[in-house]
Order: C-alpha cells, then structure tokens, then sequence
C-alpha cells in the first residue's frame, strides 16, 4: 500500500530525468517531488560537450535544463552529488549512498550510462581522457592546446565531434576506428564515406580498421601502438567507443533487463510504479518490433516528457521518432525514423552539395530518412521526412530521387 503523500522520485537528474520533474510540474503535479543525481550540476544536455563547449563557445548555465531558482520556485528537491545504492520494488523504496532510505510513490528510473573503458589503457594518467559529463569535457578542454598532438580511439560521433572540435583548437589529430567505416553502426556506408572525406580534408588522419595495441609512458601516455605495430607520439589520448547502459540497481532489484531496462509500450518497468527513460530505456517502438535502446537528445526529451506524462497516469503508448544530428567542421549530418545502415531505396543529391537518402518499408511508405549537408540546409527537409513517415503514404522513389520535386509538395498530394 503506497501512501498518496509519498514523493514521486526521479534517479537521475540528467535530461530525461530533468525534462521528467519538469514535466510533472507543468502537468499540474503539486505534490512532493525530488530529482536525485550523481553529478554536482543542475540537469543539462549533452550535445554541447564535445561541441561548443570544446570549443569555447558555451558553458554550462547555457545548456542547462533550468535555474537553481526555478528548481527552487517549483519545489522540486534536487538531491545532487547523491547515488542510489538499492530498490526495493515491493516496498516502494529507495536506499541512498549516505544511508537515507526513501519511500515513493511512483519512481522514474533515469539513469542514463556510463563510458564503455579501454582495458590497455591506465585510467589515472591524467592525459588520457573520456567524455561523457561536464567535468570530462571541462578536462578535455584545457588539453586541447594549439600543437598538442591528440590520439582518439573510437569513430562513432564522440571521436568525430572531438575530432572537428580538435583540429579548430589547432590540435594534430589521429583517429583509429576498429571497424571499417565510420559511424558504421548508425549510418550508411555513403555518410561514412562523406564523414571520412570531410576528416580528412581536415587533416586527421584516419585509420579504419584499426584498433589501439599498447600504450606506453610512466605518468601519461606518451605513445600509443596502433594494431599494426606502427607507434605514434600521444600528447592526449581520448576514448570514444561507446556506453553501457546503468541498469545495475534495476537488474539487482529484479526488473527485466535485457541490454537495458526492459519497459512496456508506456515506459512502465517490470515492476509496479517504476518507469524508464532516456539512454537505459530498452523499448519498442511498436508492439511487434524488436527491443531498442536510443542514446540521442531527442529521445532523453520525449521519453523523459512521455514517461512524466505517464507518471500521473496518462497510460498512452511511446511512439517518438527516432532522431539524431551531429554537427561537424561546418556541416551537419541528420537522421530521423529508422533508416537502416544499408542501401537506400532513393537518394537525392542536394543542388549546394550534399545529399539526403530515404529509406521505404515493405507498402513504400517512409520509415526514415538521413541527410548530409553544409550548414543547417537540411533541417527543413529533415522536418518534412519526420511528417511523411507519420503520414504513411507510398511515395515514387523518382519523385524523391529528385530535386526539382519539394518534399513538402509530395506531403501535400499525401494530405490531398
Ligand atoms: P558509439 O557511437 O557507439 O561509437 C563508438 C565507435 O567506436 C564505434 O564506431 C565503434 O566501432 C568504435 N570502437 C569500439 N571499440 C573500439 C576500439 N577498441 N578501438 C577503436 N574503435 C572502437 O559511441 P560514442 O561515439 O562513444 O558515443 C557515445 C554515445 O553518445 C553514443 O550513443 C552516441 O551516439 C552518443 N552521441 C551522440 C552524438 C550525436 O548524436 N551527435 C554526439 C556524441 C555522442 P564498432 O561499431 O565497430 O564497435
């Protein structure tokens, strides 16, 4: 028997957790609230570090989700610098690292991931570097001096960014991905190609296929050994190859886990007033469809929002669209729906240069969409695909193929 005075309780307080209290407060929940996470910060989004922030063109207090002030003003207790140590499901409890045991009513697990480890790679010398919270950009950041000859280990879009953002601070830059292509798991082979052409016009220098052998140095790294014995001098050394999902307390406390929390199509966790949102959140978009996990801003914001929504009993199914962009140098690379990393059914090259490709189902409608271009040109259209995918609509693989033809014209004649 849960106690109506109990708190609902968020673990979690990055931007599914921060977008959730906000949430709940906008929806008219006056009850008590409390946001509990174990970085010192106020929720901010992630974007921004291994982009602006690097580069120095944003801190902080300009990413974040909200004021110190209007958590105040809102009567949300945030509890931060503070760890979950243990659920206990049946008795709608929580036990907090400094011993505190808290009860709630309905709980919102949030909690994100950390950064997958290199095991050959000292984690104490200083120069070598992650990146996933403020305090490991911050860190990234005054190393990334004019000259420093940086090594990074992962093309996914943390080595990418870090890349862009480290040739801009004046940085030599080698990037050793292990697979053979760029971003090969999220984007096509044609963006991969695109991604290693603009990298090294840039002037890093990319090895594909390549993982990291051997470090050596007696305080830092000071030279790295690539997979084909070759060793390279290493000022900074930054990891990017992934996260692992924080399902341990979820998994201690009983709950389905799979390679996340494994959740029903409204959020709901195996076990009664528990939801789940952002990166640890194991879903299906459709009753049918396969387990995911989204590690993106857009799906911290609608499922941090959609599982509030839900907290207070909303009881309605997910079904965001899957987005991502990435900014790198000055172009811009984005994604929406599920295109898959193969062939796209059409592509259409972009008159000031770059190119979009779409992706139809099995009835010819829509399922995603991805684009590559200077600048923000392909937002717009970006936009228009999300709408054609909600619209599902059989489109002419000619008419999308071609420039001349507006999307929004081929969203009309679906509305018509
Ligand atoms: P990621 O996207 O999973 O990419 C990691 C890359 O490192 C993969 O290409 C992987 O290759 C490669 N790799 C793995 N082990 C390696 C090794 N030992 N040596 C060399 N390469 C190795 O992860 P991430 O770039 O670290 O980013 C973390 C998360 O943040 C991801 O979910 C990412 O999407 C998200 N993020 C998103 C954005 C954005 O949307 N703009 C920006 C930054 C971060 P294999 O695939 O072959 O294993």
């Amino acid at each position: 028997m849960i106690s109506d005075t109990a708190p609902m309780i968020i673990i979690g307080a990055g931007h599914a957790g921060g977008r959730a209290a906000l949430t709940l407060r906008a929806e008219g929940y006056t009850g008590p609230l409390i946001l509990i996470g174990d970085e010192p910060h106020l929720p901010y989004e992630r974007p921004p570090l291994s982009k602006g922030l690097l580069q120095g063109q944003v801190t902080l207090g300009d990413f974040s989700l909200c004021q110190a002030a209007q958590l105040t003003e809102l009567g949300i207790q945030h509890l931060s610098g503070q760890r979950v140590v243990r659920l206990a499901p049946a008795q709608h409890r929580l036990h907090l690292a400094d011993g505190r045991v808290l009860d709630y009513q309905r709980l919102l697990l949030a909690t994100g991931g950390q950064v997958r480890r290199l095991a050959q790679v000292p984690a104490h010398f200083a120069n070598v570097l992650y990146l996933r919270t403020h305090e490991d950009a911050e860190r990234l950041r005054e190393q990334l001096l004019p000259g420093a000859r940086v090594v990074i280990v992962g093309g996914g879009f943390i080595g990418l960014e870090v890349a862009a953002s480290a040739r801009q601070a004046g940085c030599t830059v080698t990037l050793l991905e292990a697979g053979p292509r760029l971003a090969g798991r999220v984007v096509s082979p044609r963006l991969s190609a695109a991604l290693l052409y603009l990298h090294r016009e840039h002037g890093v220098e990319v090895h594909l296929d390549t993982g990291l052998q051997d470090v050596s140095g007696q305080q830092q790294v000071e030279r790295v050994q690539l997979a084909d014995g070759t060793w390279l001098p290493c000022d900074v050394l930054v990891v990017g190859i992934g996260i692992q999902p924080a399902v341990e307390l979820a998994r201690e406390a009983g709950l389905d886990v799979g390679q996340g929390i494994r959740v029903d199509e409204c959020l709901r966790a195996s076990a009664p007033d528990m939801f789940v949102a952002g990166d640890a959140c194991e879903f299906r978009l459709h009753p049918a469809g396969d387990f995911q996990r989204q590690e993106t801003w857009r799906n911290a914001e609608d499922q941090g929002r959609h599982a509030a929504l839900n907290m207070l009993g909303a009881d309605q199914p997910f079904r965001g669209v899957p987005y991502f962009w990435s900014d790198q140098y000055d172009w811009s690379l984005q994604s929406v729906g599920s295109p898959h990393a193969g062939t796209p059914s059409a592509q259409r090259d972009l008159p000031a240069g770059g190119f979009l490709q779409f992706y139809l189902d099995a009835d010819q409608c829509l399922q995603g969409a991805s684009g590559w271009a200077n600048g923000n040109a392909i937002a717009k259209d970006i936009k228009l695909c999300e709408r054609l995918i909600s619209a599902r609509v059989p489109l002419d693989h000619e008419a999308l193929a071609d420039p001349g033809v507006a999307l929004k014209h081929l969203l009309r004649t679906a509305h018509a």
